[in-house]
């Protein structure tokens, strides 16, 4: 059990920061259109990428010395790295100093291996899981992913249920034109399947550059078009991204993340690390510290606890996408870790 002693971690605008992301690597067996380019992307060589022990002591720090209460892991798809059960054994061991509980251990993955190790991410920690899925049309999967595995991730859907994962998540990044035409489909898949769907906004982070604002299918557009077929009441929540709803029936609940046209930012309390060990203070960041480098040569804890404060020194107030002075970031998605 760790000990009582931690320093909140406060940026600049007075947010309290305690929720970690950590992309394990920047690999992935699909090419998403909205996150990779089709070819090209070229791989962080195996020695760049953090190790399982390098990954456990930056989370130590995070989880027992600035108190964060969760960690996401993600990537690049992180169920294409090996032995993962082993690290989330790993991680599950670590608890938050201010509750004496363990720390909240969730992960991203597009579900496709899901079949194969949902049980033992179960048995060794993992706490919650975010499945993308954004058709249910194998046509349309296959042009969004550019992958024929629909089935592979339905089925591993059907795994996360058996292993018991509970609440569910399922990602859809909504592009209009593409499939926007499911949003009622995928809310009627949630209620027959008990998961929760999750509506993102198409955000400017995609490899091909092709996004712009024509594409974003607005959250309340999501929600009004849901609430004609399934009413829906709003859900009173805690600070998260996502705007919750419940239907009025109680068959279950719906979220949506506005990123673009209304961004959290305002209460935000997220951090990321890439996969080469780059700490981002927000998914739009220039800046990067390396905390690898720190790690590598030698650094002490209190070393990177003051690489970490210094860094939160420079979280901003928010991204402008939409606005004329917005930069896209040098990163595309699965180089920074969603
Ligand atoms: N490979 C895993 C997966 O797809 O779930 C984890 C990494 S992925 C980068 C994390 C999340 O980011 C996914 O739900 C994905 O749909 C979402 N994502 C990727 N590119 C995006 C974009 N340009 N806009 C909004 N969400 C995006
Ligand atoms: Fe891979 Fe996830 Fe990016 Fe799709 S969204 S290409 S599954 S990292």
């Amino acid at each position: 059990m760790s000990s009582k002693s931690f320093t909140p971690l406060i940026d600049p605008y007075a947010r309290r920061v305690r929720d970690l992301r950590i992309s394990i690597t920047d690999r992935c067996n699909f090419r998403c259109t909205y996150c990779m380019p089709e070819k090209g992307l070229q791989w962080l060589d195996r020695a760049e990428i953090l190790s399982f022990e390098e990954i456990t002591r930056l989370a130590r720090i995070f989880v027992e010395r600035f108190d964060f209460d969760g960690i996401r892991l993600t990537g690049g798809e992180p169920t294409v790295r090996a032995d993962l059960p082993v690290l989330m054994e790993k991680l599950s061991s670590l608890h938050v100093p201010s509750t004496g509980l363990p720390v909240d251990l969730a992960m991203t993955t597009n579900g496709s291996s899901l079949r194969l190790i949902a049980r033992d991410l179960k048995n060794t920690g993992l706490n919650r899981l975010n499945i993308s899925l954004d058709s249910l049309d194998p046509k349309t999967f296959a042009t969004m992913t550019r992958r024929d595995h629909l089935d592979k991730v339905l089925d591993g859907i059907d795994a996360a249920i058996e292993a018991g994962f509970s609440p569910i998540k399922i990602n859809i990044v909504m592009i209009r034109g593409v499939n926007d035409g499911e949003i009622v489909d995928f809310a009627t898949f949630g209620r027959q399947m008990g998961v929760q769907p999750r509506f993102i906004e198409f955000m400017p982070l995609d490899a091909d550059g092709a996004w712009n604002i024509d594409k974003v299918v607005p959250a309340d557009e999501i929600v009004e078009r849901i609430n004609q077929v399934y009413p829906l009441s709003p859900v009173v929540h805690g600070p998260e991204p996502a705007q919750r709803f419940a239907y009025q029936d109680g068959a279950g609940e719906i979220g949506v993340i506005p990123s673009v046209t209304k961004p959290f930012c305002a209460n935000c309390d997220r951090v990321r690390i890439t996969a080469e060990g780059k700490f981002m203070t927000c998914l739009f960041a220039i800046r990067e510290f390396d905390l690898r480098k720190t790690l590598r040569s030698g650094g002490s804890d209190d070393e990177i606890m003051d690489e970490i404060q210094a860094a939160i020194g420079t979280k901003w107030a928010g991204h402008s996408i939409g606005n004329v002075n917005f930069v896209r970031p040098p990163r595309s998605m699965s180089q920074i870790g969603g």
